[in-house]
Parts: structure tokens; sequence; C-alpha cells
């Protein structure tokens, strides 16, 4: 049984590795975004096995290994789950892996590869469970760039491989990928499986929908664009782009124009504003409304003429309205039956020069007076209209006849204007008066009477109205369908000008007459409380989602610096770490079993030249001398931090060997959670032990010193180390006998190590052991009955002392059973009494300690076991929601023994050392707090109100609060109202 485990950290940054235009990626498959198992078929059974790791967040992924390198003739085959491939015909598989390299392995010469085969096989549905060889295509065998050797002591990193294969054209619905293994020890780190897409754009104004790269890799799909709304297709020039197998779009060809009254603004067309125009799709921009002219629309293609002003029909709407003017000083004179017309231009050519003049003749009866066109027996010399200078004849008149003659000036916009005054002059609302009904700061409500003559059914009234003092006169309109309209939106204190016109059948008449209202004044305006502002609540609200923000950015900060498993360098490739045994490879070996203990030290640890190693600073004390801080500097190796044990000067045989003996224990081991020994110093003096730097020192203090400041994953994942470190040494046989906080080390990653190893002298180390009636000494607290009681150390006794260390990393390193004796606690223990769960400890997690400390020692969980139900909850963060204040309440009857009497406290003070915040007594003063009852009436919300941030602390002490209240109400009866 080959068994690989302990799958460890991926580079954060996930995507460097990626092609550039990843974005045109479409995922189908990616074994490492999925939480929950993949569950891919695996034949035989022995072979590829489905082993989960966590990744520097704490995050699992789910990877294959396999490592069947000592049998002959291997033939393990894995299958994906069916994927459906869409409509995309080209598929990119992108494999991440690691490869043992084969010469690294002892007896394997022959049954060891170094390559695996990948396969498909293409299907329009699922297909069975079932795997037949014969029906997967073979895409190619895959071989490492890089595989890895266990190597070195210290050299534990492996280079993560990664091969892209392409596939296809594929035909059918969905399609498996299959892995045969023959051989080779490999961890299938990543499978991803995606196709390339051009996404959906917006080129020269066309959208351009999502399309699937072609299926092969030097072709491009051609894609016809449609306009975006309001534009429309350049005339003969449509427009078209491809989509590269690469998923980029290239080449594009032809585009869209904004319509008529619509300009460009970014990759859309937005109607010109009020005031503006666009004539014409080829026009740029919108233009101004010409001089005379207003437009009270937005999106037009022109603008109207201000009243009285016109333009003619062929000019173009980017010229001004023009009005017409009278010619004047018209004189006669009667030859027979001839009358010669001569008459001045008009004073005013209204900015036009296309004036030209016409004579309308009437002849009418002498009473009372009714008019008749002179009709075609009368003659025009040079002609009746289209004249250019200021004179005619008039011929062929009938003798004694009464002639009246009008002289037209007429220009380009007069049939206009004629037209217009003619529906207009019916519906005029000159005489009509408008009243103002109601003026407000925003808003004028008029009304007006119909008028007297319309000339049909008036179906709307249209007010247009305009700022007096606005410089760009920029109107606007409200239609009416009654006789009163309401004009909203307007500015307070500011005069405007209203003018009305009817609207029937034949158009609009003429507005009437200008009327000029002031809306009211500000200072009335009702003032919007603060309260109710809606400006202000936003603000309110913006500004807490900032700090929200701002805790969040913060907090991802403090996971990556602290938390995990993040990459031991930066340079580079990703690399993992991982840990391969291999069986029977590795049992513990006793070094007292060595007659000579010098041959045990060398067998197990590296001798290192002391030239290597630089002292740099002491950082603690161990039995046989002091622990200094330092760097190890290897031939042909980047130089690391590492902490060196030395042996105090003037030591005995006997402590030389039991000094060393630590280094032989230490150097059997090679796992992430045990730490590592880099090698001694034997033949030189000062001796010494070289260890990897744990750069947070021991558990216990560190997990006192940062009380509170940990998120429950974070802490279960320190356990989890832990226990992935023991189930380790105890696979091979190696108990530990003194698992306790104060002896795990943690590094600056917050990985947790376990360390202190060595034979009875550890325990000797230890000031936690004391001498039992059964002689030796014994961490009491930490320690299974069946050992204190009959020396009876087995892993499932360092079962019993995980579970009192998963106690302390869940009260951040609180003592065990308090301040109670050891004999007390021996007692308790033997009656049945437990530790009661830790402040908001999950109850998941509770339980697994009471687990872990079961009377009987076979009913004790397993490490493995241990490992994984940690990592099921690291998976399902929800399992370690605890609803707040349960842990809090007495679980067993030890609990009320050791919970402190809240009644007996003196002051503040006093409660606060009790409960190890003494460093907020000064904040309790300064609000207030004086006296136990306040505290106990106090809120958590007036407990954060004391500047109390870090959110353990709250907690901690709230519950205490809590507590507190429950036994004044027990003393006092109704004692404390809360
Ligand atoms: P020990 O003799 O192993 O109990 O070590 C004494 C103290 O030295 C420990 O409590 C640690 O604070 C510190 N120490 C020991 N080993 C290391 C290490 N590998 N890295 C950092 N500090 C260490």
């Amino acid at each position: 049984y080959i068994y690989i485990y302990s799958l460890f950290p991926v580079s954060p940054v996930r995507f460097n590795h990626l092609p550039l235009g990843f974005l045109s990626l479409v995922i189908l498959l990616d074994s490492k975004a999925q939480q929950t198992e993949l569950e891919w078929i695996s034949y035989p059974p022995n072979g590829w096995e489905e082993i989960s790791g966590l990744d520097e967040n704490y995050t699992p992924i789910r990877t294959y290994q396999v490592c069947q390198v000592m049998e002959p003739n291997q033939n393990n085959w894995l299958r994906t789950n069916w994927i459906e491939k869409g409509n995309a015909q080209r598929i990119f598989v992108e494999l991440k892996f690691t490869l043992r390299d084969c010469n690294s392995l002892p007896g394997v010469v022959g049954t060891c590869k170094e390559t695996f085969n990948l396969y498909y096989q293409e299907t329009d549905s699922e297909v069975g469970r079932s795997l037949r060889e014969n029906q997967y295509v073979k895409i190619d065998t895959i071989a490492a760039d890089e595989s890895f050797t266990q190597g070195d002591l210290g050299e534990r990193k492996m280079k993560l491989n990664t091969e892209v294969r392409i596939i296809g054209p594929l035909s059918r619905r969905g399609f498996y990928l299959a892995f045969q293994d023959v051989g080779a020890c490999i961890a299938l780190v990543s499978v991803k499986v995606y196709y390339k897409k051009c996404w959906s754009i917006i080129e020269n104004l066309a959208t351009f929908p999502d399309t699937v790269t072609g299926s092969e890799f030097s072709s491009l799909v051609e894609v016809e664009g449609a306009c975006v709304s309001d534009a429309e297709e350049e005339a003969d020039n449509s427009p078209k782009m491809h989509c590269s197998a690469e998923g980029e779009w290239l080449v594009p060809i032809g585009k869209c124009i904004c319509k008529a009254g619509f300009h460009q603004k970014g990759d859309a067309c937005e109607p010109c504003g009020r005031g503006f125009y666009k004539s014409s799709s080829q026009d740029l921009q919108c233009s101004r409304c010409p001089a005379h002219s207003f437009n009270d629309r937005e999106g037009s293609w022109r603008c109207d003429c201000d009243d009285g002003y016109y333009r003619a029909l062929s000019d173009p709407p980017s010229v001004a309205c023009t009005s017409e003017s009278a010619c004047s000083n018209l004189v006669y004179n009667i030859n027979q039956t001839t009358v010669g017309l001569e008459w001045n231009p008009p004073a005013d050519t209204g900015g036009r020069n296309d004036v030209t003049y016409r004579v309308i003749c009437r002849r009418c009866s002498w009473e009372p007076e009714e008019c008749v066109p002179c009709g075609p027996n009368v003659g025009y010399s040079p002609a009746q209209s289209g004249l250019v200078d200021t004179y005619l004849s008039v011929v062929d008149l009938l003798a004694h006849a009464n002639y009246t003659f009008e002289v037209e000036a007429v220009n380009g916009v007069s049939d206009l204007s004629r037209t217009q005054r003619l529906f207009g002059f019916y519906t005029t609302l000159n005489d009509t008066e408008v009243i103002k009904e109601k003026v407000q700061q925003r808003s004028i409500q008029l009304s007006w009477q119909e008028p007297q003559q319309p000339n049909g059914v008036i179906t709307e009234y249209e007010i247009k109205y305009y700022e007096k003092d606005q410089k760009d006169r920029v109107y606007s309109t409200v239609r009416s369908k009654s006789t009163s309209a309401t004009v909203n939106n307007l500015k307070p204190s500011t005069a405007y000008v209203f003018q009305i016109r009817a609207f029937t059948e034949a158009g609009y008449g003429t507005f009437g007459p200008r009327l000029e209202i002031t809306t009211q004044e500000e200072a009335t305006a009702a003032i919007v409380s603060s309260e109710q502002n809606p400006v202000i609540i936003i603000a309110v609200v913006a500004v807490a989602g900032t700090i929200i923000l701002v805790f969040m950015v913060f907090g991802f900060i403090i996971g990556r610096r602290h938390c995990g498993y993040s990459k031991a360098d930066q340079e580079g490739d990703e690399e993992l770490y991982f840990q391969f045994k291999f069986p029977g490879t590795k049992t513990y070996i006793d070094p007292e079993t060595y007659e000579d203990p010098n041959r045990a030290v060398h067998q197990f640890a590296k001798e290192l030249d002391a030239s290597c190693i630089k002292i740099e600073r002491v950082i603690g004390a161990g039995e046989f001398g002091e622990v200094c801080s330092g760097r190890l500097k290897l031939p042909g190796k980047r130089d690391m931090s590492v902490a060196i044990k030395t042996l105090k000067v003037g030591y005995t045989e006997k402590q030389r060997r039991d000094f060393l003996c630590e280094a032989s224990v230490m150097g059997q081991f090679d796992h992430p959670n045990v730490v590592h020994l880099e090698g001694v110093v034997t033949r030189g003096k000062p001796v010494m032990i070289v260890i990897e730097y744990m750069e947070n020192g021991s558990l216990d203090g560190f997990l006192r010193k940062h009380d509170g400041q940990f998120t429950v994953i974070q802490l279960v994942g320190m356990l989890r180390g832990i226990a992935a470190g023991m189930r380790y040494l105890s696979d091979m046989g190696y108990v530990h006998r003194d698992l306790a906080a104060r002896n795990i080390l943690v590094n600056s990653n917050l990985v947790c190590k376990v360390s202190d190893f060595g034979l009875s002298r550890v325990i000797d180390d230890d000031p936690e052991a004391v001498y039992t009636t059964t002689g030796g000494k014994i961490p009491v607290r930490w320690t299974a009955p069946e050992a204190i009681q009959y020396r009876k150390f087995t892993s499932a006794s360092d079962v019993w002392s995980y579970g009192v260390v998963m106690w302390e990393v869940m009260s951040y390193g609180e003592r065990p059973y308090w301040d109670m004796s050891n004999q007390d606690v021996i007692k308790a223990i033997e009656e049945g009494y437990r530790l009661p769960a830790p402040m908001d400890c999950p109850p998941g997690l509770h339980q697994l300690m009471l687990d872990c400390w079961q009377k009987d020692r076979a009913e004790r969980p397993k490490f493995d076991q241990i490992v994984s139900i940690l990592d099921k909850m690291i998976r399902n963060p929800n399992t370690l929601k605890t609803p707040v204040g349960t842990c809090t309440r007495p679980i067993s009857p030890l609990l009320d023994q050791s919970t402190p009497d809240f009644t007996a406290f003196r002051s503040v003070g006093e409660w606060l050392e009790a409960i190890k915040m003494e460093r907020y007594r000064d904040n309790f003063t300064a609000a207030g707090y004086g006296s136990l009852e306040s505290v106990a009436r106090m809120s958590i919300e007036d407990v954060m109100s004391l500047g109390i941030t870090l959110v353990g602390h709250q907690k901690k002490i709230m519950s205490s609060i809590q507590t507190m209240r429950a036994q004044m109400l027990h003393l006092h009866g109704t004692g404390v109202q809360v």
C-alpha cells in the first residue's frame, strides 16, 4: 500500500500562467474550484485516489494521486465526470501535476514510470460508471518538465508542471477525459477544461455576439454586427468582425453611425439634447439650434422656428429661421386698361437674399365690397410672380371696374408663413386671458379659456415656457388636453415666460401672448429635517460601507500574512510542498536501541560544518543550553533562518547523548507539520542541533499574545496541522508523550509543527511534568489516565493530549483546569468530569475534544479520523458557527467548580484581572462603569462603545458579563434587571 498525503499550498496568484487572453476562456471544468468531492471514477480501486489538501487560505482543493511504483504492469484509470461542451469545437485541457523522479526511489527500477497518458471519449450524454479502455481516444502521453526527488533534508519543494493539450474538432454534446497511469508517482493537482470564445463586444457602434472560436487553429469566424439602438449601418459598409482561434476579435470592417437626432457617446447613440439637433446620420455632432429656432424635444433632427420666423422647405436645418416683411410705397399709374405698379423693397429682408415679388389682383364690387380674383383674362408684364424688379404692368383690365392690387414681397419662407398663419389665425389665443391659478416655489398652475373661433376641434394645448433670464433660451413644453396645466420642476424665485397654443386637425395655431410669472422664494420652502434627508442617510450608509470594506481588506491582508501554508519563496514557478511516504521504508527507530548513540545521530542527521552556521541571537533557554536564532548557508543552497540549540560547555557524556538524542529522533521525520531538523554539529564545539526556524515560537505563548485575534477557521486550521503532524508520527509508530501547546511551534505562516522530541528526558525537561505515584514525571493535565496510572503511553494517549491541545487552542492558551491542583485534576477526570467548551468554541469541536477524552482509549478517534473531521469542518464553515453564548454555559460540573464566582469580586478592576482583560480597566473607568452592578447591565453595544475593537475581546467580556448577571440573579433574586 502506497500512500501519498498532505498536499499543500498553491501560489496565491493563480492566473499567472494563463495565456494573455484568458478572459476569452469559458471554463467547463476546474477541479480546483470544486469544494466538494470530485468523485471521478477510478479503476482499479487501489489506483488513483482522491485526496484533499488545503491551499494557503485553507480552501480545500481536490486532487488525485497515484504512486504504484513498486508493482509491475500498472494500468490505473481515472475518468472525469461527463463534461458538456456546449457549442465549442476546440477544447483545451490544462493539467497541473507533480511527478516523482524514479531515480530517487529505491528498488523501483523497471516498475517506476515517469509519464501518464491522457485520453478522451466523446458521447452525447452521460454513460454509466464502467470504464472501457477501448472506447477512449488517446490525446497524448504526458511527461513532466520537472520531476522532483525527496532530495536532501530541507529541500522539499516540488515543481508544479503545467501541460496544455487541445482536442477537437469535437462533434458530440460532451466528453469524458481519462488519465491512464502505468506506474508513475503522480499528484494531479488541477484539471482545467475550457474552450475559447470571443466575448460579445461593441465595436464601431455595432454589437457582435458571443462567438465560439472555430474548430481549426488557423480559422477565423466571420461575424456580422448589429447596430446599437438609434444607429444605422453606413451605406455599403455593414459592420463585420472576425473571431480568432485565440478568442480575440480581429479585422473590423464597416461600421454603424448614429441616426439623425442622435450622436455617439462611447458605444451608444444618445439623443441630441434640447436646443440641439443633428440633421443627418453623416454628421458627427449635434449642433445648437440656429438663430430664431428652438427645440423642446430630445433626439431632434431639426429645430422649430420661433413664433413669426420661418424656414423654406428647401432650407437645410442649419439655416436660421427668418421672418417676412412688407413692401412699402406702392404707387400706380393708369393708362386706359393698363395699370403700372411700382414699389420699394421691404425695409427688412429677414436676413434673406431670396426676395421676389408677386401681385395679387382682385376685382371688387362697389357696394358692399366683395372681391374675387381677377382670373386668367388679365395679363402681367413681365410676370405676376417671381418678380425680381420692383415694378410691373397689369394689362387687359376691364374698363370702369374696381380693382385691388396687393404686392407681396416673397422670400423662401413666405409660403410657410402664409400657411401657418392661416391655421393659426382661427385658433389664436390672442384674446384669451391666461390665469395664474397657483404659483409655488417649484410649480405653477395655469388655466385659460377656449378660443372663440377655433378652426376645428381642439384636441390639445401646448404650453411653452423658458427661464426669462437664461442666455441660451431653452424651451420646455407641457401638453394638456384641458384648459389648465401644472408646470412642475421649476426653480424657486425664478421668472419664467409662458405661451400657449392650440392644436386642431389642421395643426398648431400661433402662440398666444407671452406671460411672465416668477416662482415663489426658496426661503418659504419647508426644511427637510436632517434625519429624513435621504442624502444624509445615503452618506451614513456609504461611510458604513467603507468601514466594512476597510475591515474586509484589512482582514484579507492579515489572513494572507498569517494564515496557512503560503509559498516558501516567491520566485519562479508555483511550488508545492508534498510529503510522500513509502510503506515499510519508514518506521520510527528508537535511538536508544543503538549501542553507539553517535551512530544513531549520524544515521538520521546530517553533520553540518560549523562554518555554515551563523549564530545571531539567543531566543530561549533549553535544558542543555541556549537556544539561538541564526542563518544556515549550505553550499549550493539558499541561506535560511534556523534555530540552533546548543549544548552548554562542561557537559557530561550522558548529557551530550541525551542532547543529541532529540536530533536522532527529529531527523527521522519529514513532514510539514513536524519541526524539521537541518542537521547537527557534533565534530566541533559547541555541539549544536540546527532546526528550521519557527518565527512565532511556541503555540501557547503565541495564542496568549494574540488572544481573540483569529477566526475559528484559522484556529481549526492550526489544529488540523497539528493533527496531521501527529498522524504522521503515529503512522511511523512514534509516541510523543508530551503533546501540549507549549511543544508546538508556529512559523510566520501560522503553520503549526510538532516539536520537542526525545525520550524520557523530554518529560524530565517539561516543567509541567510532575512525579506521580507510579514513578516518573508526567505532565498530568495533558496526559491520559492510563498513562498516569500505569504508564501506558500509546498513540491513543497522544490523542488524549491532542484533545487538551484543542482546548488550549480554542481558549487562546488558557491553562487546562485553571488553578486546580494536579491531584484534583486526576480525581475529577477519574470521576468522569471533563473540561467544558472554551468560550465561542463550536459545539462540534468540543465534541471532538470529549471524544479524545474517552476513558476507554480504544474509543478515542485515531489521528487520521481527527484530520478528516477537521477537514470536513473547514470545508463546511457553517458547522463551525457558534450561536453566541452557547459555549459559555456550564456543560459539566467541572465547569461549575471552575467558573469564577463573579459575585465575589470587589471591583471592576479585580473582575477584569480575573478574565485577563485588565488592559481595558481605564476604558471602563473613563466611561463611568465604576461598579460591578453597572457592568452587569452592559450590553454588547456598551462594550463596543468603550473602544474595545477586538471581536474576541468583546465576546470574552460580554460572556463574562452574562455569567456575572446570571450569578447575581441567582444571588439576589431579581436583583439586576437588564
Ligand atoms: P526547547 O528546548 O525545544 O523547549 O526550546 C526552548 C525554546 O526555544 C522554545 O520554547 C522556543 O521558544 C524556542 N525554540 C525552540 N526551537 C525553536 C525553533 N525551531 N524556532 C524558534 N524558536 C524555537
